[in-house]
């Protein structure tokens, strides 16, 4: 009897046994996928781990449906890394294999596919099946593969389904249908002949009609009140002609078109240089990237913002493309913009593929087949997080960009994987090197750099050696004490926007609004109460009226006076980007304001949107949220506000004062990307707090040492690796004593810091209570073994039976 070993894309550790025939025996291979039953009546498309002659013990095997390739479509390294990916993170191979693969690849008998109503196809390029799929789909415009199945009688359905998704004939339901193409806007400016000054007269006199002679004047207005490029809709505005006229002024050579787009297109008409030109220091950096590659796998590039990591990158890639090797370019799914995609594209041409999970099912089916096939297609592939599950041949080059940034955790579902700590092994898989880069590296990093585990090259000047922008703190308690606030702007604020606006230059606010239930700040000192035990700030219940500690469970009765000055003025604190918007409205009535956070993106684009016509300065005030601070690179903001720092320095997270100095750096790092040197407000009650204070002086190195004490002191990485254990369940009083079992068990046999059961501060999500146990491990204890135990103990918890319901989330290296 022949078999073979499939994992299922469900969530499930273990895998399965199928039987199969001795010609599909020998024509199976390891990668391969097969769609089989499961469970009563489902089917599945699988991935075949291993054949052999070995019945199951436990059950029958059952046969599989049909092989759906013709050749192995996972490679095996892709699969080792996966293991690895189950096996640290404590999830199932299932969870990696179902996040890894396009939902294309996996149809299952409840994917629910819809026929395109735009296609319209001949009937005689269809086969009977698919004929009778299509017909039905033109009745019913969304239909189970399981009913397919049944409308056609028969169970293997999905290589025809798969054609046809392939053909683009139907889709899969889930996919969102919305495209963006970049906006054109059309420029106008004075033909070369008459940009003197004696310009207005000679043109005054040649024109002839009055209508020409109004948008020429028109036209010198704008120009002498705003130095930003004009737009022809503005022009039109201004003038109240109609654009039929400056057509004709563009035909007579009078006025020139041009449009705005990319990245780097200047207003002056030079081209971007296809040959790219290092500058000294950048060049110098490269070298010792390279040197550093000799020795170790792992190099970290701490630039500063605006320093030209990209070129950098740009430099390097260029180099494994030579060698022929496979070159990943993984960057935060947010700062994966068209305008990056672009100036990649501009040195590298069609050798570009980008991951995305915004991109349909079919473009991200075609990029995983371009990188198993090697093709040149996708030598350089650029992606969020997940294209690092790709099945690469031969990965020669990992660049992480943003190393920092927290989203590249994933946190939902499983496998929470790090992608940073997971590229640097899928790098050891194939030999390749990895570059991490930030302006702000993490504190892991960093301290990895420092140790000498990964090699660390410092870029301390901007490109064109541009200044670091100038920071100018705001005290709030004195500026409220002195009544020079507008709302929550100071005066200082007020007079900088209303300056920068003057010289046609562009703001960006920022107001970080996370954070949930609202902390308490005393309104005459700024104090805000803090944890002893965790060096956190406490959290605000309202429902018990208590502050608590979201790391030890500390909790104190809500004060009625503050604990530093014993004012009875405090206040919950917390206003968002909407409300700045609505007084920025009153305060500035003429600039055009637009605001960027998670209300205003929803739509596919709606970042890019609001990103593109930013660049194209038709907005002048950009108010936003962390979204700000994603590596975008705009060439005329010169002023940067920070409304309020001392959220994100409360936030009750031992990461707020990292986070927080790495969120203010990079937006203060928005300003002043040009020659002219930006400047940064930031409005604080605590102006002397050490973090404000090492943003203000560009000192990373401050602040690294600083939060590495910290880290030391109360146990957090990279001293202690955390494992965070989230219990959930409807029945509070079950929850709370099983978390207690657990956390019992768990710190009984650990011999190690275990803290908990905690109760978050969102502590019912869709009437599931919640509980945490953070396990904190020792840098010297074996991971694995450590591991092995919790596991352990969460099998025996499993096997109480009145807590077998109660839901545990393991998360490996809890950010
Ligand atoms: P970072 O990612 O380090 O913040 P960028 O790579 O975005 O910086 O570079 C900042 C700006 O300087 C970009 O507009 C970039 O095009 C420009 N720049 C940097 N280095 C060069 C170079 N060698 N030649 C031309 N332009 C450069
Ligand atoms: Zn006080
Ligand atoms: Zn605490």
């Amino acid at each position: 009897m022949f078999f073979i070993e499939v994992i299922l894309p469900l969530s499930l550790a273990k895998t399965f046994t199928y039987r199969v025939s001795e010609a599909e025996f020998h024509f199976i291979k390891k990668g391969m996928r097969v769609a089989v039953p499961f469970g009563k009546n489902k089917i599945y498309t699988a991935l075949v781990l291993d054949i052999h002659e070995n019945a199951p013990t436990l059950y029958d095997a059952k046969e599989i449906h049909q092989i759906l390739d013709e050749k192995p479509i996972a490679t095996e390294t892709q699969i080792k890394h996966w293991l690895w990916v189950a096996n640290y993170y404590m999830c199932g191979i299932g969870d990696v294999y179902r996040g890894a693969f396009p939902t294309g690849l996996l149809l299952e008998s409840e994917t629910i596919v819809s026929h395109k109503p735009e296609v319209i196809v001949n009937d005689s390029e269809l086969s009977d099946d698919e004929f009778l799929i299509y017909e039905a789909l033109q009745h019913q415009s969304s239909l189970k593969v399981q009913e397919i199945a049944s409308i056609l009688n028969r169970k293997n359905i999905l290589p025809i389904l798969q054609k046809l998704i392939a053909r683009d004939i139907i889709v899969l339901e889930e996919e969102i249908k919305e495209t963006y193409k970049p906006k054109l806007v059309r420029y106008v400016k004075l033909h070369a002949q008459y940009e003197t000054d004696r310009g207005l007269q000679e043109l005054l006199e040649v024109l002839k009609r009055d209508k020409q002679k109004e948008i020429v004047l028109a036209y010198f207005q704008i120009s002498a009140s705003e130095k930003k490029p004009i737009t022809e809709k503005k022009l039109v505005e201004v003038s109240g002609c109609t654009s039929a006229v400056i057509k004709t002024l563009v035909k007579n050579e009078i006025f020139e078109e041009y449009y705005l787009q990319h990245d780097r297109v200047s207003f002056n008409g030079e081209k971007s240089e296809k040959e790219l030109q290092l500058s000294e220091a950048q060049q110098n950096a490269f070298t010792a990237i390279k040197e550093s590659f000799s020795e170790k796998e792992v190099c970290l590039l701490h630039g500063v913002t605006s320093s030209g990591k990209t070129e950098i990158y740009i430099k390097l890639i260029e180099e494994y493309l030579q060698t022929g090797r496979q070159v990943l370019y993984l960057l935060p799914e947010i700062a994966l913009t068209t305008q990056l995609v672009s100036r990649l594209r501009l040195h590298f041409g069609d050798k570009v593929a980008v991951f995305h999970s915004k991109y349909s099912n079919n473009e991200r089916v075609e990029v995983w087949k371009q990188t198993l096939e090697n093709s040149e297609k996708a030598q350089i592939v650029i992606g969020a997080r997940s294209a690092l599950f790709l099945p690469f041949n031969d990965l020669g080059l990992l660049i992480v960009d943003e190393e920092h940034e927290q989203t590249f955790k994933q946190t939902d579902p499983a496998p929470r994987y790090h992608a940073r700590d997971a590229a640097i092994v899928l790098a050891n898989f194939h030999d390749a090197k990895v570059l991490l880069g930030s302006a702000t590296p993490s504190i892991e990093t960093y301290f990895n750099a420092q140790n000498e585990k990964y090699g660390l090259v410092t870029l301390a000047e901007r490109y064109k050696n541009v200044r670091m922008p100038e920071v100018v703190l705001v005290d709030l308690k004195d500026k409220h004490f002195r009544k020079r606030m507008t709302g929550h702007f100071s005066d200082l604020l007020v007079e900088e926007i209303a300056e920068a606006l003057s010289l046609g230059e562009q703001v960006i606010l920022f107001q970080n609004r996370r954070g949930y239930s609202p902390i308490i700040e005393c309104l005459t000192c700024g104090h805000v109460p803090h944890c002893q035990q965790c060096d956190v700030s406490l959290t605000y219940h309202k429902h018990k009226n208590q502050l608590r500690c979201h790391y030890c469970g500390y909790s104190i009765a809500k004060p009625t006076n503050c604990h530093s000055c014993s004012s009875i003025d405090l206040t919950t604190k917390g206003f968002g980007t909407e409300q700045i918007e609505q007084e920025l409205i009153s305060l500035f009535p003429k600039a055009k304001t637009a605001r960027m956070d998670q209300d205003t993106t929803r739509g596919k684009y709606g970042f890019e949107k609001i990103i593109d016509t930013f660049k194209n300065r038709e907005i002048d005030i950009l108010v936003g949220t962390q979204m700000l601070a994603k590596g975008l690179d705009f060439d005329n903001v010169s002023l940067v506000g920070i409304m309020n720092a001392d959220n994100m320095l409360h936030h009750p997270d031992f990461r707020a004062f990292e986070r927080s100095f790495q969120m203010m750096t990079q937006v203060a790092g928005r300003a002043g990307r040009s020659e002219k040197q930006g400047k940064v407000v930031i409005q604080t009650y605590n102006p002397n707090h050490n973090t404000i204070q090492q943003v203000t002086n560009h000192n990373y190195m401050g602040m690294y040492k600083e939060q590495l004490y910290d880290r030391q002191i109360y146990k957090y990485p990279p001293y202690f690796r955390i494992i965070k254990l989230t219990l959930k369940h409807k029945d509070f009083d079950k929850l709370k004593e099983g978390s207690m079992w657990l956390y019992q068990v768990l710190s009984q046999n650990l011999g190690m810091p275990v803290l908990g059961p905690e109760e978050p501060a969102i502590s019912r999500i869709r009437n599931e209570y919640i509980r945490t146990i953070l396990i904190k491990i020792p840098q010297n204890l074996h991971l694995g073994n450590t591991k092995k135990t919790i596991q352990k103990m969460l099998n025996s918890f499993e096997a109480v039976a009145q807590y077998r319901a109660i839901k545990v989330v393991i998360n490996v290296d809890f950010y």
